[in-house]
């Protein structure tokens, strides 16, 4: 057999579908966010400014992270040494799971090395411990959630997204004694739309589902004390297991849940994607741990952070662009092509040096490709001009279709 055959082909197949990642290499400057270097195959340098990163307030060069991140490393020094049982249980990781408990009001919380493993991790376990479990699952779901549904073996049903009404007539047609979970996310990345969370967590309740929350785009965004659109709402206490990462808003890396002390304690003895990996660094725990602390006292980057996002939407809106009509802090801008968005987004970066990548199928459905903004605290008012120009040109060059 031709093996290199084979993985050639597969990766003609994507090119032939402009599906194909091609990876920016940036160096952010540290102070200096939104603005980056990028570096060049060639080995050339460029000036670019960020429109697309999940560090949606910065806080990956706050002072107050980046100083508990030096002083982590000159206590502790870099690395775990260890999964959590063999001696990787550092100190840095057990105060952080404390923090993240009490932000969501919950008995216990726990850490994992990514968003991805803990939505994996923790959606596998409980449906290989729950007999007979089935999972509702909304079809937007990210990812993670997918693989984690998945991996649990067990049966799923897709819900149409956000709708009440499908999620309830699949909920009648199981039996009453059937365990049932019910999977969704506050916050909508692509979209930027917010689940009902509150009509979700009642028809719990009526047919006897646990609830399960992916809050990865709301943690540190939302809620007095950026414990989520659920805490925003107050609905934390009706959510079951609530799941967030600390690399996004946090700026940091890792991920975790919160829940009762039995269903962490579960997850904790029986996922695999939990036990059997390194501990997250006590570095990157300290930083993510002084980031969790400072949003949870600080409402300035949230409020900053929602003007940014109105500010923008609205200038780009004035200018007839086709921005989907959001109720978050998630500007998409609709392209509905895979290879006009790639073209689009090459020209912002090699023609204005904006770097927005290019948002495609699988990540979201075909013909509804688009650019995904995510303005920051940081993005000011002359880079909004800068990059609303830039967008008004590129939209002219390429002929793209203007707001309805
Ligand atoms: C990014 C993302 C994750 C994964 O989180 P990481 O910490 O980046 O691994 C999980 N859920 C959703 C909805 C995400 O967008």
């Amino acid at each position: 057999m031709d093996y290199d055959q084979v993985f050639e082909q597969a990766l003609l197949s994507l090119k032939e579908e402009n599906r194909y990642r091609v990876f920016t290499e940036l160096g952010r400057h540290a102070g200096e966010f939104p603005k980056a270097t990028r570096h060049l195959p060639n080995g050339q340098e460029q000036d670019v400014t960020i429109w697309c990163s999940n560090d949606y307030l910065g806080m990956g060069q706050h002072p107050d992270v980046l100083n508990a991140i030096k002083a982590a490393a000159d206590k502790y020094g870099a690395g775990a040494g260890g999964t959590r049982n063999i001696s990787g249980n550092t100190h840095m990781i057990c105060e952080l799971e404390r923090e993240l408990a009490d932000l969501h009001g919950k008995e216990s919380a726990l850490v994992f090395t990514s968003g991805f493993v803990s939505n994996d991790a923790t959606l596998s376990t409980l449906g290989k411990l729950l007999p007979g479990c089935v999972i509702l699952s909304d079809e937007l779901n990210h990812a993670s959630m997918i693989d984690g549904v998945r991996h649990a073996g067990c049966e799923k049903i897709i819900f149409r997204h956000n709708d009440v009404r499908d999620l309830e007539d699949k909920l009648k047609s199981l039996d009453p004694n059937q365990a049932k979970i019910i999977a969704f996310e506050s916050v909508y990345s692509m979209d930027g739309d917010i689940s009902p969370i509150k009509e979700f967590c009642d028809l719990a309740d009526e047919y006897g589902a646990l609830t399960y929350l992916d809050e990865v785009h709301a943690v540190g965004l939302y809620g007095p004390r950026g414990g989520g659109v659920a805490e925003r709402e107050g609905l934390m206490d009706r959510i079951t297991i609530m799941e967030g990462t600390l690399g996004k808003a946090f700026g940091v890396v890792g991920g975790f849940i919160t829940s009762t002390s039995n269903i962490v304690d579960a997850i904790r003895s029986y996922a695999s994607g939990f036990i059997f990996t390194t501990t997250l660094s006590p570095v990157m725990s300290a930083g993510a741990l002084a980031s969790v602390r400072h949003l949870k006292l600080s409402q300035i980057e949230r409020e900053q952070h929602q003007e940014r996002a109105a500010t923008l939407k609205k200038l780009l809106t004035e200018a007839g662009m086709p921005v989907l009509p959001s109720v978050t802090h998630i500007v998409p801008v609709m392209v509905y092509d895979a290879e006009l968005c790639k073209q689009a987004s090459d020209m912002l970066l090699e023609d204005y040096g904006i770097y927005l990548q290019p948002i495609n199928y699988p990540t979201v459905p075909r013909g509804s490709e688009r650019l995904r903004i995510t303005p920051t605290p940081f993005h000011n008012d002359a880079m909004m001009a800068e990059l609303v120009g830039a967008l008004k040109d590129v939209w002219n060059r390429l002929n793209l279709r203007q707001a309805a």
